[in-house]
């Protein structure tokens, strides 16, 4: 079904963001695959009515500086390398520091505070301890999905903190590609179905009695079948109803499902920081919020789709809405509560 809409035009973007149309994309197709060494260009499809940012508003404000990461879980695998990439900025990792203070995953310490007080709190100890201006820290939280049941969901925090410009950007990520689970058992043969799920043996697993008075018990970092054996034997020979409580380990080194999603959040905070605020030219300029009721196409009434993106300059108030990436106008009836209720 033809629309009669102009079939958009390939863009070829090169690294010092000049790029050139190619129209048709067969042969940008073409000539791709006969000049795109690796890392030379990128092959980028844009669709009709989108406009891409201009390269006048990137700058590397952060180019030679070092920003802090409080980490005892070797986040910087994740974090570091696209930062230092896209904005010239490298990632400083101070040895003994413990992030524990302010929680941790498996409950011994709880957390004070929403995710962002706990998140900022984070880059500031680091930048305290250090005397750097600038700051990073991640924060994971992991539940059911409120809105599908039984299905876990990760949500994760990256903030950076400029003492210099007086600045935070916050990027975040919500996602059910997630092993967190847990399970009880009392041998390994009951959670054969729970190992596959969880991704053992290359996401660990931690073990703990189920009831009883020796619940501060704790086995982490489980990455073997020798070590959980031992770790369930141990922990069911202690519980009051002789059940070990076997739980994925959600430490960023324990679990490469999140540092994917550390790595997905570095390269949009390096996105972020690399972009200016066209008003006061402080660097963080990006969306955070979105307006939804895109109009419905048979009847214009507002839908739960987004219509519009909300930028916003961490600096000075200017803010400003733009119309979705995809240049999509209008929604599917499907999707109108009052044509397809
Ligand atoms: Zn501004
Ligand atoms: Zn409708």
């Amino acid at each position: 079904m033809d629309t009669g809409s102009p079939r958009p035009d390939f863009r070829l973007l090169f690294r010092n963001d000049s790029a050139v149309s190619v129209s048709p994309p067969a042969l940008a197709e073409q000539l791709w695959k006969g000049l795109a060494g690796p890392g030379r260009f990128k092959l980028r499809r844009q669709k009709a009515g989108r406009v891409l940012r201009k390269p006048s508003h990137y700058a590397r404000h952060y180019e030679g500086c070092t920003a802090v990461l409080c980490t005892k879980h070797g986040k910087e695998a994740a974090i570091a390398p696209p930062l230092r990439a896209m904005l010239g900025l490298a990632v400083y990792v101070p040895a003994g520091m413990d992030t524990d203070i302010l929680g941790t995953f498996t409950g011994e310490i709880e957390r004070v505070g929403t995710p962002l007080e706990v998140v900022i709190r984070k880059a500031r100890m680091g930048m305290d301890a250090t005397g750097l201006p600038f700051g990073l820290a991640s924060e994971g939280s992991f539940g059911p999905d409120p809105r599908i049941p039984f299905i876990p969901v990760h949500h994760e925090l990256l903030v950076f903190v400029d003492e210099q410009r007086q600045l935070q950007v916050v990027e975040q990520l919500v996602t059910n590609r997630t092993n967190y689970g847990h399970s009880t058992a009392a041998s390994l043969e009951d959670l054969a179905a729970f190992l596959d799920r969880a991704g053992f043996p290359s996401h660990a697993l931690v073990v703990r009695p189920n009831t009883g008075p020796e619940t501060q018990l704790l086995y982490k970092g489980l990455r073997t079948v020798g070590a959980l054996e031992e770790a369930l034997r141990e922990c069911v020979s202690v519980s009051d109803d002789g059940l070990a409580r076997v739980e994925t380990d959600m430490r960023a080194h324990m679990n490469p499902l999140r540092l994917a999603v550390l790595r997905r959040l570095a390269f949009r905070l390096g996105c972020r920081l690399r972009t200016q605020c066209p008003s006061c030219g402080s660097p963080g300029w990006g969306v955070v919020d979105v307006i939804k009721g895109l109009p419905c196409e048979q009847c214009g009434y507002p839908t739960e789709l987004v219509s519009e993106l909300v930028e916003a300059c961490p600096c000075c108030a200017y803010r400003r809405n733009r119309p979705r990436d995809d240049g999509r106008r209008t929604a599917s009836a499907g999707d109108c509560p009052r044509c397809n209720p």
